[in-house]
């Protein structure tokens, strides 16, 4: 059970970190929120969440794209028992027009952050006598998609880490695990509708229907509370021995 465990969800004030956490609250967890932004509406969040379920809850804020944010985190956290390596972001664009800034924002949050997330929380969890690792790739960790060289590279990359996570902590009760959504309707899927409909020369309703859902094959999105219940498995006893592996989560999308 993750009752009274620390879980610090990085990239949580929207989407699906914040769906994840919103279920480990459910679930009688400790719940750290965070972002790159400090607004009261961060902080608002993480009282509600706490209210709402009767737990500990605090937003930290930290830009998962500098390493010694990503560290200091976990640090200020004073615990941390589950990390959910959740923060990124996407930008679409053909390798030749694909600015370098991006290329390096998109590695930098969606890739190293849990790396240095994750060796800062490690001798934590060593010490305490239990962890769970749990990184947010995607499909598009096992698959590609023309436009997304920077995401793709960076969430193929998540996994690696993921595997590499589990190996050196195989003999301890500490598991490295990575969910892989197929698409879930949340503000960054939102945001990069009308980039696709440039390069595809689409509508918004065929983008949906016919570049974004053409992938999954049950035709609906994945919610932000089945990710939430999926992170929940991965902390329970049952998956004790699941580690180094991905779930995908993703209406038969990597089936094909
Ligand atoms: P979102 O935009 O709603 O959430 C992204 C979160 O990351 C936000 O809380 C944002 O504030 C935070 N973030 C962005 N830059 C940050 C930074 N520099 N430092 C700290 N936090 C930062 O998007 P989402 O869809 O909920 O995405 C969450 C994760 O799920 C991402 O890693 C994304 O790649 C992955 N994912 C999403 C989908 C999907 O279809 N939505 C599919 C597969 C994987």
């Amino acid at each position: 059970s993750v009752k009274g465990k620390t879980a610090i969800i990085t990239g949580s004030n929207s989407g699906i970190g914040l769906g994840i956490a919103e279920e480990l609250a459910k679930a009688g967890a400790k719940v750290i929120l965070n972002s790159f932004t400090d607004n009261e509406e961060d902080h608002a969040l993480a009282e509600r969440i706490g209210k709402a379920h009767g737990v500990e809850a605090r937003y930290i804020k930290a830009d998962m794209s500098k390493p010694d944010e990503c560290r200091a985190l976990v640090e200020q956290a004073g615990a941390c028992d589950i990390l959910v390596n959740n923060a990124g972001i996407q930008h679409v664009a053909g390798i030749e027009e694909f600015p370098n800034e991006k290329w390096d924002a998109i590695i930098a949050i969606n890739l190293s952050s849990a790396f240095h997330t994750t060796a800062a929380a490690l001798p934590i969890m060593r010490k305490s006598g239990w962890g769970r690792v749990i990184n947010v790739a995607s499909a598009h960790g096992l698959r590609a998609s023309p436009f997304k060289s920077a995401y793709v590279a960076a969430k193929h990359g998540v996994v690696g880490l993921t595997k590499v996570t589990a190996l050196e902590t195989a003999q301890e009760p500490i598991t490295a695990n990575a969910i892989c959504p197929g698409y879930v309707l949340t503000p960054l899927v939102e945001a990069q509708i009308p980039d696709t409909m440039k390069e595809y020369d689409m509508s918004r309703e065929d983008v949906i229907k016919d570049v974004m859902l053409t992938r999954q094959p049950s035709k609906e999105f994945a919610t932000v509370e089945q990710l939430g219940g999926t992170a929940l498995y991965l902390c329970s006893d049952a998956a004790a021995q699941v580690t180094g592996t991905t779930i995908s989560v993703d209406g038969g999308w990597t089936a094909m």
